[in-house]
């Protein structure tokens, strides 16, 4: 899948009129090469392909990467790079826009002088939207580990236990069933707090009659899962879980429309039109969903201003959320493969309001 990738990417830099391009990000790395570790940099051009790594990484270079010519050297990836040179003739090298730090950006034009440098926007991303059946097996384990853990955590979800109790017993329960680490930092957000859609966990106890979000993932061999959950602690009143409701109608509207060729706009409108209808338009603050892959937020992004369509072989997540300020948060978050004629939703666990 690597190779196919790096033939798309040749592609492109044909089309852009690029002699060479620089892959600065560790999961864009991942995408083109395989590569897994934690430093190195990647120049494609026309009829070449150069990786550049320390020699921490020698031989897991040499396993992981294949089809590049590998420089293993004791300087920076960019010094190596510098060594070496550009490919003879370069004039145009494309750069990585989104993953390039100023001062790595001037440290290009100093070792390049007389090159154009070129920004290159979602130049890997796009190649990595449509995964193969093997990227998406990872996901689906990385999917299960996380539902599994959903399923034994809720044990614990009592009044009187902090948040970021629940967040490390979460990270502790997906490694301990397999997964390299957490996706992201879980979200354990209780009562008040859940109207902060990214809160994070805090030290705050949970109480009776909240509702709580608990958001997360794990990763396996790279490609991760995201999933959310809102379940309420005792007794909730029917206002309250008539917006859950409409939450979920929401969820179900949306995914029930998923097929591939649709502007991903369309799919945000969907639920976002929902909530509207029920007079809570205003309180869905973030976008419908996103792509999920090795970055856990990728393209396809599913936004109100969205230019993707959905394409088979999409791996996405459909989370609409409803924040009431000071009051309480509902997000259902639940990942799906977008697939020829159809699509298959990756996660299983009950999306009826869970009461504790
Ligand atoms: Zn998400």
């Amino acid at each position: 899948m690597e190779h196919s990738r790096l033939t798309a990417l040749r592609q492109r830099l044909k089309q852009q009129r690029l002699d060479a391009v620089l892959i600065s990000s560790l999961p864009n790395i991942r995408y083109l090469t395989g590569f897994t570790g934690s430093h190195a940099l990647v120049i494609v051009s026309r009829d070449s392909a150069q990786f550049f790594t320390d020699p921490r990484y020698r031989s897991q270079s040499t396993q992981e990467v294949r089809g590049l010519r590998r420089i293993v050297s004791r300087r920076s990836p960019l010094d190596s790079l510098g060594h070496c040179g550009l490919p003879r003739g370069s004039r145009r090298l494309g750069f990585e826009a989104q993953h390039t730090t100023y001062s790595h950006y001037r440290e290009l034009k100093k070792r390049f002088p007389g090159v154009s440098l070129v920004p290159m926007f979602d130049l890997v991303e796009d190649l990595g939207v449509a995964k193969e059946k093997k990227e998406i097996d990872l996901i689906r384990r990385a999917v299960r580990i996380t539902e599994e853990v959903l399923g034994e955590v809720l044990a614990l979800v009592r009044p009187g236990i902090a948040e970021r109790d629940i967040a490390a017993e979460i990270s502790y329960l997906q490694r301990r069933k397999g997964a390299d680490g957490d996706a992201f930092a879980p979200i354990v957000a209780s009562g008040e707090r859940g109207a902060l859609p990214h809160a994070g966990a805090s030290a705050k106890r949970l109480k009776n009659r909240e509702l709580v979000t608990l958001d997360f993932g794990c990763r396996v061999e790279g490609y991760g899962s995201d999933l959310s959950r809102t379940v309420g602690l005792g007794k909730i009143p029917g206002k309250t879980r008539a917006h859950y409701e409409a939450v979920l109608t929401a969820q179900t509207l949306a995914i029930e429309s998923i097929k591939e060729g649709l502007p991903a706009r369309d799919l945000d409108a969907v639920a976002r039109r929902s909530l509207r209808c029920r007079g809570l338009g205003k309180y869905f603050v973030h976008s419908l969903g996103h792509g999920l892959g090795l970055h856990i937020h990728e393209k396809p992004r599913i936004a109100p201003l969205s230019c993707d369509r959905l394409r088979a072989g999409n791996v996405i997540t459909i989370e609409p959320g409803i924040y009431v300020p000071g009051r309480y948060g509902i997000r259902i978050e639940d990942d799906v493969v977008v697939k020829e004629g159809g699509f298959e939703v990756l996660t299983t666990s009950t999306r009826d309001l869970i009461l504790l």
